[in-house]
């Protein structure tokens, strides 16, 4: 749940999925629809799916239980490298190297690492400081990596590093803290206009199965062809990779194929984006467009 989001909303989340799945077997008993509902809101779908088939996997093919062999770990859906080498550090106290965005910074002030880090020679050099650091004996990685990464949310932070009170600065090379880790430059977003239709029939939302793959088991508004003349209902921009997308809902009489008629107090599990929309829309609208509603 952490991965490209804050902690801060990730934390009644996290408490709320807990209590709904606590274990592999009640999630991978679960249907993919509730999955994608808990998450609603929290992005990048395709977490919410991995973890779900994952659960699957552990419990018909492992017996419930993780396998420890990395190779394999690396094998079941959602696990990279960051997440197979943060389960064996934290759950078995494997010293493997992981790095994550505030051990990435520490790193590379710690040997004063100039070459951008999301690069492969830059990132390949933070594996190897990562892995000169490890500490050796075969365990203790989970104090490692807590130490590493509580230094950068703490002490080496992004801005302000407290350079005078940190336990490691008789170790740091770093000369302009501030200044590092270095990224490659970014290339600008590209902006694409996008129109979706907003239909409802008796009180009801229409909305389509996202064709996926990033959306997929979600719905959506359906395209719809660009009106110009009148304002659209809503205007509702998010970013997907290295896209701008400004999405235009406006208002259709007739749905497209396939559309499905929701009440908009039980939509389906929805990208955050098309939910925000349709929020802000049931506030905009008068109510007695939305009445009756439908048995
Ligand atoms: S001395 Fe400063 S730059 Fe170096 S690790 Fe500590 S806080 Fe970070």
């Amino acid at each position: 749940m952490l991965q490209q989001t804050t902690v801060a909303a990730v934390i009644p989340r996290f408490e709320k999925w807990m209590r709904r799945f606590p274990t592999v077997r009640v999630l991978a008993a679960a249907g993919e629809t509730e999955v994608l509902k808990h998450w609603q809101g929290l992005g990048y779908y395709r977490r919410a799916r991995d973890l779900h088939r994952t659960a699957s996997i552990i419990v018909t093919k492992y017996a419930g239980r993780f396998p420890r062999d990395p190779v394999t770990l690396r094998s079941l859906p959602g696990f990279g490298q960051y997440t197979a080498a943060a389960l064996q550090a934290f759950a078995w106290d494997r010293p493997v190297t992981v790095i994550d965005a505030n051990i990435a910074r520490v790193l590379a002030r710690i040997e004063n690492l100039k070459a951008p880090i999301d690069k492969a020679p830059g990132r390949k050099a933070l594996e190897e400081i990562a892995e000169k650091l490890a500490p050796g004996g075969g365990r203790g990685g989970r104090i490692h990596t807590s130490a590493l990464m509580d230094l950068g949310a703490t002490i080496c932070t992004a801005r302000a590093p407290s350079c005078p009170r940190c336990p490691v600065r008789q170790f740091c090379k770093a000369t302009n803290p501030a200044s590092l880790p270095r990224k490659a430059a970014r290339s600008a977003a590209t902006p694409i206009e996008e129109t979706r239709a907003w239909v409802m029939r008796g009180g009801r939302i229409g909305l389509v199965p996202s064709p996926g793959p990033r959306w997929r088991g979600l719905w959506v508004f359906p395209m719809a062809p660009a009106i110009t003349e009148k304002p659209p209902l809503h205007v509702e921009t998010h970013t997907v990779t290295r896209f701008r997308i400004r999405m235009a809902l406006v208002k259709a009489g007739s749905p497209p194929p396939g559309t499905r008629f929701f009440s908009p107090d039980d939509l389906p599990p929805m990208p955050s984006p098309h939910a925000r929309a349709a929020s802000a829309v049931l506030r905009k609208i008068p109510t007695a467009s939305i009445m009756p509603r439908a048995r």
